[in-house]
């Protein structure tokens, strides 16, 4: 099968391109480098199948090209992570609606399978856990940036059942919820790789918030495995998946974690949201996916504990000598 993956050399993208190629697909990456990087890549440049192609997804001609080269894609091309989303509400929005809107117009040329890649953000600051895939969303208002990124990725998938129904494009739609491992920057202001690079470092561990608000994490390689399974389900085509891990902990939890695994003498310190992000700065109480229906359709369950998902990206930061080799 070859392969279109919008983002892949991101974070998510890269991992998905590797496990494409290592069971025989072709690979074309379409990444404009802005959050991803080349060096993600890098090790399969030159590998058979692979292809990669500098540009934006939001170039309509290139994505409608690429598209024609491929048996089917997966759409993973977005603006993510809280801070840039917070500071570029505007690139944010553009981007993540522009890009699928033609990442779907290609594909319904020749009805191309599409994963489109969705958050568990939709669902907003409802605080009914887990959150099932047919629950109702509760985004914050428009006056407030935060939401504009559930809103863009929300109506990315309306766009994606739209081609469904309307064009007959198989789509599935998948809600990451907060993924972790080697590779993800905590530039974009990611709390499992900030937390470890502060613990490497001896620097206080920034706990936003009284520390209370809870997250899932899942490992990047459960994603892929997840993603991968739900691309080659019929069953799963035209529906919205939850993809991540259902173990919850406070952030206050993950600090200590944090500090045991790496064996840092890092100081917890906690840091009011105004000062993390901006005035008036809303964050969700918890989140926890209902996994059901991922598991009833894929047979899929997360394979790798949060000291796992740890640890592994405390091996990658020391390997690039953070904290001392
Ligand atoms: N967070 C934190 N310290 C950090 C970065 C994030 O306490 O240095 C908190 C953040 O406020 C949120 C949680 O950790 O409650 C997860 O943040 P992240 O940006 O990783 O993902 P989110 O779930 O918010 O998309």
């Amino acid at each position: 099968m070859r392969v279109l993956v919008t983002g892949g050399a991101g974070f998510i993208g890269s991992h998905l391109s590797e496990r494409l190629l290592a069971r025989g697909d072709e690979v074309v990456v379409l990444d404009d480098l802005s959050t991803g990087s080349m060096e993600n890549v890098q090790h399969l440049v030159g590998a058979d199948g692979f292809r990669h192609h500098i540009g934006s997804a939001l170039d309509e001609p290139l994505v409608a090209e690429l598209m024609d080269s491929v048996d089917c894609a997966v759409h993973l091309a977005a603006a993510v992570g809280v801070r840039l989303i917070v500071e570029r509400p505007t690139h944010t929005i553009e981007t993540n609606v522009g890009a699928t809107e033609n990442v779907l117009k290609a594909a319904s040329k020749q009805r191309r399978p599409v994963l489109v890649a969705s958050t568990s953000e939709v669902y907003g600051k409802s605080a009914s856990v887990p959150f099932a895939e047919d629950d109702d969303l509760h985004l914050g208002p428009t006056t407030r940036s935060r939401w504009s990124y559930a809103c863009s990725k929300a109506l990315d998938e309306w766009l994606a059942f739209a081609y469904h129904r309307e064009k007959g494009v198989p789509v599935v739609c998948v809600r990451f919820f907060n993924t972790v491992g080697p590779r993800q920057v905590g530039r974009y202001g990611m709390v499992v790789p900030n937390f470890v690079t502060q613990a490497l470092l001896g620097k206080p561990i920034t706990v936003y918030g009284d520390g209370e608000q809870t997250r899932c994490f899942g490992h990047v390689q459960d994603a892929v495995e997840a993603s991968l399974r739900l691309l080659g389900s019929e069953v799963a085509v035209g529906h919205v998946f939850n993809v991540g891990s259902d173990r919850e902990v406070t952030i206050n939890q993950l600090a200590e974690l944090v500090k045991e695994r790496t064996g840092s003498s890092s100081e917890i310190v906690r840091v009011p949201y105004e000062q993390a992000y901006a005035e008036g700065f809303e964050d969700m109480p918890r989140r926890v996916p209902d996994l059901a229906k991922l598991e009833r359709v894929t047979g899929f369950r997360p394979r790798t504990s949060l000291e796992q998902i740890i640890d592994d990206v405390v091996a990658e930061l020391r390997s690039k000598g953070v904290g001392g080799a």
